[in-house]
């Protein structure tokens, strides 16, 4: 049994990867922003009675992470940090809502990292431990295509930081990588997306518990096929 932290977990992929490792019994641990986002998340857990434990913190909220993070005592074998936004209507590089993107960039670029620094102390505790960033293919910087520059920009600076922090980190043994979950039918991907949430999860379950350090400063997908940066 692993224990497991999920951030961003009230729906979409966060919630379906809860699900699944809680009916396999593992020990989860996962966050919803406020207590709206709690009952579809209580459920899911309940296989695991007190092993599974509700976190409640805003990414974009160093102190309520770093209470949520003291609220936690067993050490944490992987983290998915998963929380992402889609950001505003208006993204483009023509004409953008610079407001609304920055808050994306705080969500989706600055948010897993002040997980990741919030929950180090209880990853290092592991005895095997693994970090992955739920990115996107829309942020590598090879992909062609000008929509929604915003979100680009924001999952560009996370595969960044992945990088930084898996070179940070791997002389402590903790392999960091970037996912890409998939085009997914969530409230994100829309319902044209091809991939289930299911498969999404149990991809990204299966390509986090193979990690090794060979594998650190990767960019996969959900099926754990290399990305270009
Ligand atoms: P959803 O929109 O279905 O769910 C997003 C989740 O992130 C929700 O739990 C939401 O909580 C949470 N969240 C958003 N903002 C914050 C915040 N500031 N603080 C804490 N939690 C927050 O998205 P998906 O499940 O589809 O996406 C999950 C991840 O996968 C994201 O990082 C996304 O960018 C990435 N991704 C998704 C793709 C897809 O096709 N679906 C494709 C590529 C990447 P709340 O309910 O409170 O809003």
């Amino acid at each position: 049994m692993s224990h497991w932290l999920i951030a961003g977990a009230s729906r979409g992929i966060g919630l379906e990867l809860a699900r699944q490792l809680a009916l396999r019994g593992e020990r989860v641990s996962a966050s919803v922003r406020s207590e709206n986002g709690r009952a579809a998340l209580q459920e899911a857990l309940e296989p695991l009675g007190d092993r599974g434990q509700i976190l409640i913190f805003d990414t974009r909220d160093d102190a309520q992470i770093r209470e949520a993070a003291a609220e936690v005592s067993e050490p944490i074998d992987a983290l998915v940090a998963n929380a992402g936004a889609y950001g505003p209507q208006r993204q483009s590089a023509l004409d953008m809502d610079f407001d609304g993107v920055l808050d994306l960039v705080n969500v989706n670029t600055l948010g897993p990292l002040r997980v990741a620094q919030a929950f180090l102390p209880l990853i290092k505790q592991a005895e095997r431990p693994r970090i992955a960033m739920i990115s996107s293919v829309l942020g590598s910087m090879a992909l062609e295509g000008t929509f929604n520059v915003g979100y680009r920009i924001s999952k560009a600076g996370l595969n960044k930081i992945v990088q930084c922090l898996a070179d940070d980190l791997k002389p402590e043994g903790i392999p960091v990588i970037s996912m890409h979950p998939g085009w997914v039918r969530t409230d994100m991907g829309g319902p044209n997306a091809p991939v289930s949430a299911e498969d999404s999860a149990a991809g990204i379950i299966g390509v986090i518990e193979r990690l090794t350090l060979a594998d650190t400063r990767r960019f996969v997908d959900y099926k754990g096929a290399e990305i270009d940066w």
